[in-house]
């Protein structure tokens, strides 16, 4: 069986103990690699590796990160295909879209925070004639990131990308349950000239080294993607030691969808909201509302488009929905579908697995599933599901359609299609969610704030916020 290495101040180490977790293809539910079990001694080790390495980094200067920065995106361009093909792999999601998405967009975070570095500026704040402040933002020290499985390479590079231009040193860990692309980046970093040291990639449990990379008393910053639930974990940890801490969480998101809405591209996209990725992307559209005029017509297109789409293994070109991550993932979903029927809900297409042939028949796949009539404040309705899951509300008004929007826990994203142009704006106003759309879907800027309010999150990435974060601000007063 191939294994897998912590990367670790420049060289491929094993885990100190010596064991290895089982890393499974979603596609087939079989384990074909192995990654290191990883706990306190690694972190250790690599604790001393990024503190040695920090000063050296920390001098740099920003036209030096930039290059070196830049030989990674060339990197990931360079070994784009194999990368795609370990993403879907280790996945289970649909090889074009790791082609067309995942790693393009792991070359873009690189590329944007090389030269977001280069444009990087702080404050000045004038006082006239008694004086004026300055302020210097310097790295902050040797940070964590720590990443899901859903958009592995993607999530993992929108975090560590930052943390290395504004000149810290980093300790990463990716998904336990998707590790071979971040494995394959610690190559790339290698070969690209990143000094050793100054990015240390762990894998292993978050319970075990997780939990011991969040709690260990240098760490200065977390940046952590992944559950409501962890993230409650690591604050508890975290915030008694002061460590500054971003948090990208769950999310439950509506998604809104008016009588005068441009129908064809609000059908199509809505298609991909809720179904992209298995429906595994935390900005997923999972609650759709329509507006009762139009709820009957969309119903029937709906539905026929979903029962359209295609379950099939991640290679195949004609594939739309590929694997869930994991068998426990699977049965969470399956469990969600069961209870959403006990809950009153009719199933409208979906609600079973997809047993596919041949090599693929113990894989984990899901047929994309759309439920109706159940109430808002149901649990299928509040609680994240994170799977190929929908349910649909026919709404009246629209401050019912708001205050069922803004009813659960959570406040990721929201979408909106209508081509009322004050309601538009005036509900975007009042939705509960950090990233709102407008007639659009994952349509991304990387210099806009990325990040959700409630229980989605505490803080935002994108842009300078990034920048900020993963520097500290230091106010200098000069009087006259
Ligand atoms: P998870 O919380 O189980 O795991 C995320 C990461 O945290 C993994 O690397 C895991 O090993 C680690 N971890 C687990 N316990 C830990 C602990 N005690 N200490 C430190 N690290 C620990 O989440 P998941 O199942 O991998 O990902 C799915 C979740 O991520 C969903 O809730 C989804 O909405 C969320 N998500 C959010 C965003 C966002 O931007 N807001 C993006 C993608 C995914």
């Amino acid at each position: 069986m191939r294994q897998l290495s912590n990367y670790i101040n420049g060289t491929f180490q094993p885990a100190h103990n010596g064991r290895y977790l089982p890393v499974y293809d979603p596609s087939r539910g079989q384990v074909y690699v192995e990654a290191p079990d990883s706990d306190e001694a690694d972190v250790a080790a690599a604790m001393a590796a990024a503190q040695a390495a920090f000063p050296g980094w920390a001098a740099t200067s920003v036209e030096e990160r930039f290059e070196v920065l830049m030989k990674i995106v060339a990197g990931i361009e360079s070994r784009a295909e194999e990368l795609a093909l370990a993403e879907s792999l280790d996945n289970g999601k649909p090889c074009w879209l790791a082609q067309q998405v995942d790693i393009p967009r792991a070359a873009a975070n690189f590329r944007f925070f090389a030269q977001a570095i280069t444009q990087f500026a702080a404050e000045a704040h004038d006082m006239g004639s008694a004086g004026f402040n300055y302020t210097l933002r310097r790295p902050l020290g040797v940070v964590v990131c720590i990443s899901p499985w859903n958009l592995p390479l993607y999530l993992f590079t929108w975090k560590i990308a930052p943390a290395l231009a504004a000149g810290n040193t980093v300790l990463a860990k990716p998904s336990e349950i998707t590790p071979l692309t971040a494995f394959l980046l610690a190559e790339i970093c290698q070969t690209a000239g990143l000094p050793a040291g100054v990015l240390n990639i762990l894998h292993g449990l978050g319970p075990t080294v997780g939990a011991a990379l969040t709690a260990h008393p240098q760490v200065k910053a977390i940046s952590f993607t992944g559950s409501t639930l962890t993230g409650a974990a690591i604050a508890r940890v975290a915030a008694p030691q002061f460590k500054k801490l971003s948090l990208e969480l769950g999310g439950k998101n509506p998604n809104i969808i008016f009588a005068d809405c441009d129908y064809e591209k609000m059908l199509a996209t809505t298609l991909r909201s809720s179904f992209s990725n298995q429906g595994q992307i935390c900005l997923c559209g999972s609650r759709i509302f329509v507006e009762r005029s139009l709820y009957e017509r969309f119903k029937t297109d709906f539905v026929q488009r979903v029962k359209a789409l295609r379950v099939g293994p991640p290679l195949a070109a004609d594939t739309q929905i590929g694997a869930v991550v994991s068998q426990v993932h699977y049965e969470k979903v399956l469990a969600y579908i069961d209870l959403a029927k006990a809950e009153g809900g009719t199933i409208l297409c979906g609600g079973a697995p997809v047993v596919l042939a041949g090599e693929f028949a113990g894989g984990w796949y899901l047929a994309p599933t759309v439920i109706e009539g159940l109430s808002y404040d149901c649990r299928t309705n509040q609680e994240e599901i994170f799977g190929p899951v929908v349910t649909l509300q026919p709404f009246d008004t629209e401050a019912e359609v708001l205050a069922w929007a803004n009813s659960t826990t959570y406040g990721l994203s929201a979408t909106i299609w209508t081509q009322h142009l004050n309601r538009a704006h005036q509900l975007s106003a009042q939705l509960e969610a950090g990233i709102v759309w407008i007639n659009t879907w994952l349509q991304r800027d990387l210099r806009t704030p990325f990040g959700g309010t409630k229980n989605s999150g505490v803080g935002r990435e994108g842009g300078y916020e990034a920048l900020r974060f993963f520097t500290e601000p230091k106010n200098i007063c000069v009087g006259y």
